[in-house]
Order: structure tokens, then C-alpha cells, then sequence
């Protein structure tokens, strides 16, 4: 979905005043910021089964001691989200930092050289679980708006800072709680994840897609008397790669790459010497915009109808029981320029990009918020053992979302 910045506040100028800007800097305390990135790491909030609840009561005490608004809501006792914000002077856009709580879990600890949840400092890295993903952008968004917020600089409209659960399962009961709810209203928004600190304008959308060939069992010692499901699967991969590949690689986007499928999975037959009468793959197709779940399906039903056509006693069923469609906020919309004026006002280059896989931004594009992606930390070590991000890139992204605020929120 487009968000091509029509809202009510599309025009507005954004700017930093170097002067204002360092009086917002000048709050930003490297010790107390790592701190409270140590801190949060050293609470698992595993998903499963995805309990946040002493994380998020960690960042409402800190918010809350600064004068933010604070409210906690959730789907589940365990699964809370935490929605605080703090009021302008002034009428203005309301702008949304989100990121969260819920980390992935750790695998098998053998292959950690530091605890998985000790939030150790060796060599200028924070180490643990959560380190980066996505704890990293939780810290600097927290203490971005506390230094707003400290610095006394006045500003427009609000700045509401939410964290919440279940974003590594997709955020039903997360960020989708909260904006389904009513209980955030925003006219711009920017999620945290790890992004190096580049500004990732959008993402693709995705349509896993499932297509199972069916056939005639029967003895494998007589095989003319079935139908092999698995044969006709083969036909209908070779005939995805062959037709739908190349046409998945025209389809190009400034910012997101290109569409792609993968066959992730497959399965099929009973037993060594039973002729198998069902074999299904799973297709993990990451879609642009302008693309569709529906459109999806359809393409691929095409494909394989056509591939084991020419076979009697096959047929072939497709489904993409749920998908998301890709996001994409306009580069000039107020919340990409007040990005970019805190990228050049640190002296980091500006690069527009996309983010290369789904993050809870979805969840606030539906609304037609303009919703962007940018946070401290490499994708590379999410999820990995070891995971970890680097003292200077949460800084400096405690920076970039403070100046950003204060770009689109300061007075005009
Ligand atoms: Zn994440």
C-alpha cells in the first residue's frame, strides 16, 4: 500500500535549528543510554511464549519518571504493549516510534561465547539476545523522546512512543493489537529495526503460497496402475522455475528489489513402496507493491494447472491462507525529509533503501500512516548466536530519532 503522503500534515516543513538541535543532544547520555540497553537485554522475553511484561514495565518506568503519558494494553496479560506519549504546545502531526520487546530464542547455548542474556560489553559491543533485535531500537527510541523531553525544547503536535510484544510471530497481539484497538492514532510513523541506520522507505509484503499435486496410490511394483503425485510435483516445479522465476525477476522496485519466490518445503509419499498420491511445496513469495495475495495464487494455479495438464488422473490445488501486502512510504512525505535532515545533521550519508524482510510497519501502513524503517544495528547477526550491536550505532541512532523529532515536530 501506497502512502503517498496526503494526509493532513503532507506539507509540512520540516528543519532543524543547529541551535535547538544541540540543546536535544546535549540530553543524550551515552552511560545511562547503554545502561538501559544492558538492562532490557538481561530480561528474556522469549517468543514463544513471548511474556514482556517486566521489559515493558522497565520502559514505562523510565517514561514515566520523565512526565509521558503511559498505558498498557493487551490482547493477553503476558503479550502487553506500552503506548506513552508526551503532548506539544501547539497543534501538529502526531509522530509514532515503534519497535519491540520480543526477542527470538536463543537455540542452543553451546554456540554462545557470551551469555545469552547478560547484555556483556566487549569490545564496544553490547552482547545478548535482543541486543540488536530489536532491543537496540527500543533504547534509542526511549531516550530520543526523554531528551526531547528534557531538553525543554517546545514542539508541536506529540511524540508517542510504542513498544510492544509479539512482532517475532507477526504481531497479531503487538503492534496489529494497538492499532486495531484505536489505542494509537498517528500521522507518521518509524519503526525500529536493525537497519545500520539507513532509512528504509518500505518493505515487501508477503503470500506464502502452498500448492499440493494429487494423484493414485497404488503398489510401487505397478506403478502404471497409480498416478505419482511426486512425479507431477516435478513438473510443476520445473515449470515455476522456467516460467515464473524469470517474470518474479523483471519485476523490480527502486527500493525493495524484485519480487521472489523460494520453494522452502516439501513433502510428499506414505511409505517406501506405496506409489504417493499427494505431494505439496511451500512457496515463500515475497511480493512489491502493486502486487497481491490473490494475484499471487492465481499466477502460480496457472503455472501448475498448465504443467500437469498434459497428465490424466493428476490435479493440483493452491492456497495462501494469509499474506500481507507490501508497504512503501513516499521518500518526500515530512517524516522521510525529517530523517534525512537528522541523517545530514550528524554528517551520515543519506541512502534511501528497503528493508529486506517484514517488520511490524505493516501494521501502521494499513492505516495510510506514512511509516518508515530505521534503526541501529546489522540484520546480519539478528537471530544469531552471539547476536550483538555496537555502542556507536545505537547513539548515534538515539540521535537520529531525536533530530528527526524535533525536524518534523518543531515549530514551524
Ligand atoms: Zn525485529
Amino acid at each position: 500500500m501506497n502512502q503517498a503522503g496526503t494526509g493532513p500534515f503532507a506539507g509540512r516543513e520540516v528543519g532543524i535549528d543547529p541551535a535547538l538541535a544541540e540543546r536535544v543532544l546535549a540530553q543524550i547520555d551515552a552511560d545511562e543510554t547503554i545502561g538501559f540497553l544492558q538492562a532490557l537485554v538481561r530480561v528474556p522475553s522469549v517468543n514463544p511464549p513471548g511474556d514482556v511484561r517486566e521489559a515493558i514495565r522497565l520502559v514505562e518506568e523510565k517514561l514515566a519518571a520523565e512526565g509521558f503519558a503511559t498505558k498498557t494494553v493487551g490482547g493477553t496479560p503476558e503479550k502487553v504493549n506500552l503506548i506513552a506519549t508526551i503532548e506539544g504546545q501547539g497543534a501538529g502531526p502526531r509522530l509514532a516510534f515503534n519497535a519491540h520487546l520480543d526477542v527470538v530464542p536463543i537455540g542452543e547455548e553451546s554456540a554462545w561465547q557470551y551469555p545469552p542474556f547478560g547484555g556483556e560489553i566487549h569490545d564496544g559491543r553490547v552482547y545478548g539476545r535482543g541486543a540488536g533485535d530489536d532491543k537496540a531500537s527500543v533504547t534509542a527510541q526511549v531516550m530520543a523522546a526523554i531528551a526531547l523531553a528534557r531538553s525543554g525544547v517546545p514542539f508541536d503536535g506529540a511524540l508517542i512512543v510504542t513498544e510492544v510484544a509479539d512482532e517475532e510471530i507477526g504481531g497479531a497481539a503487538g503492534a496489529g493489537f494497538i492499532v486495531e484497538g484505536g489505542h494509537v492514532e498517528a500521522d507518521f510513523v518509524i519503526v525500529g529495526e536493525q537497519t545500520l541506520g539507513q532509512i528504509c522507505v518500505g518493505e515487501r509484503g508477503g503470500s506464502p503460497t502452498k500448492v499440493t499435486v494429487f494423484g493414485a496410490t497404488g503398489h510401487a511394483a505397478t506403478p502404471w496402475k497409480g498416478v505419482n503425485a511426486i512425479e507431477g510435483m516435478a513438473r510443476v516445479i520445473t515449470a515455476l522455475r522456467e516460467e515464473l522465476w524469470p517474470i518474479l525477476a523483471q519485476r523490480t522496485h527502486p527500493f525493495l528489489n524484485q519480487s521472489t519466490a523460494t520453494i522452502s518445503m516439501i513433502e510428499g509419499g506414505v511409505k517406501t513402496n506405496v506409489i504417493p498420491d499427494r505431494c505439496t511445496i511451500h512457496i515463500d513469495r515475497r511480493i512489491l507493491p502493486g502486487e497481491t495475495p490473490e494475484g499471487v495464487v492465481t499466477e502460480i494455479r496457472a503455472i501448475a494447472e498448465r504443467a500437469i495438464a498434459g497428465v490424466p488422473g493428476l490435479r493440483v490445488e493452491t492456497s495462501a491462507p494469509i499474506g500481507r501486502l507490501a508497504i512503501e512510504a513516499d521518500p518526500e512525505s515530512p517524516v522521510s525529509r525529517a530523517l534525512q535532515a537528522a541523517t545530514r545533521h550528524i554528517g551520515k550519508e543519506v541512502v534511501l533503501t528497503g528493508f529486506f524482510a517484514g517488520t511490524d510497519g505493516k501494521h501502521f501502513a494499513k492505516k495510510g500512516w506514512p511509516t518508515l524503517i530505521m534503526g541501529p544495528g546489522d540484520p546480519a547477526t539478528a537471530h544469531t548466536p552471539d547476536e550483538w550491536v555496537g555502542i556507536d550505532e545505537v547513539i548515534e541512532a538515539t540521535k537520529l530519532y531525536a533530530l528527526a523529532a524535533l525536524a518534523l515536530l518543531g515549530r514551524e
